[in-house]
């Protein structure tokens, strides 16, 4: 019989505070090789934190988190970084006053294999030729779609093994998010990546992800493939705003209050 592989990403009962809240407890999430992941739910929920703890921007309070069998909970981001695990942030954090091409070129800073970083440069242009047209303006003055994938063209230059997503389609027009998330299933596909997405928008994220979660007041409440989810009923009318019934609940309520920019 063969052997189950170990997956890439496991998170075991992981606990996060801040001060004398907790933000997240009890969180159990697996990542397996080349899928997609989505981390559905709420402002409020716990998805950023739970990105953060992940990549060691934040402690956790307990816990564990095993990359590649590794044990990283509470390491240094940076250490977590140069194992393969990237992290994209909320908000594309861009360097404004570098040309998009020098921000590329930033994501590759630790490699030496000239030639691979050269084709993998190619590879972003062909995925977001728009970054190709602009590559020497100011990524400040990009769009905030192309802004986006700049900071997603970026982490792909570091050769993540698991690139984690906070938000993508934040700010941006439905049209312009599924673009991305079409994008990301080609990031996956082309480079074997693994990717865990946070995204408040459901529908697209249900459609383009392989498996998801969805986290509500800091807590797990549903896991399974993005098409048994996609299916579920309960889940479709308390969490994902995609019913057809009047009259919210406090949850879908929280669901449909939609963050744009802070
Ligand atoms: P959003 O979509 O609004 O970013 P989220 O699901 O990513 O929501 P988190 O940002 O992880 O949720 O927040 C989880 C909880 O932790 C919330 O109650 C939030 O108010 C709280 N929180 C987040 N960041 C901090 C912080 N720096 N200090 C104190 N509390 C925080």
């Amino acid at each position: 019989m063969q052997a189950t592989r170990p997956p890439l990403l496991e998170v075991r009962n992981l606990e996060t505070w801040y001060g004398p809240v907790a933000a997240m407890s009890g969180i159990n999430i697996v990542v397996s090789n080349a899928r997609i992941v989505a981390v559905l739910g709420a402002n409020g929920a716990g998805k950023s934190t739970l990105l953060n703890t992940v990549a060691g921007v934040i402690d956790p309070f307990k816990g564990q988190v095993l990359f590649k069998q590794q044990e990283i909970q509470g390491h240094d981001a940076d250490a977590i970084s140069r194992l393969g695990l990237k992290l994209v942030p909320e908000g594309r954090q861009v360097f404004p006053f570098l040309s998009v091409v020098d921000n590329l070129s930033m994501g590759a800073y630790a490699r030496s294999d000239k030639d691979a970083v050269a084709k993998d440069l190619d590879r972003i242009y062909q995925w977001f030729p728009r970054l190709k047209e602009r590559e020497h303006q100011h990524a400040g003055l990009l769009s905030g779609g192309e802004q986006q994938m700049l900071a997603i063209g970026r982490a792909v230059m570091g050769q993540p093994k698991l690139l984690m997503l906070d938000e993508p389609s934040l700010g941006l027009s439905p049209l312009l998010t599924k673009e991305i998330f079409v994008i990301v299933q080609r990031i996956r596909d082309e480079t074997g990546a693994a990717i865990l997405v946070v995204e408040q928008n459901a529908a697209v994220a249900l459609s383009h992800a392989d498996d998801g979660y969805i986290m509500e007041l800091g807590r797990v409440v549903a896991a399974d493939t993005c098409v048994a989810l996609a299916q579920k009923t309960d889940v479709r009318d308390a969490y994902l705003g995609l019913s057809q019934t009047h009259g919210l609940s406090g949850t879908a309520k929280r669901w449909s209050q939609r963050k744009t920019w802070r």
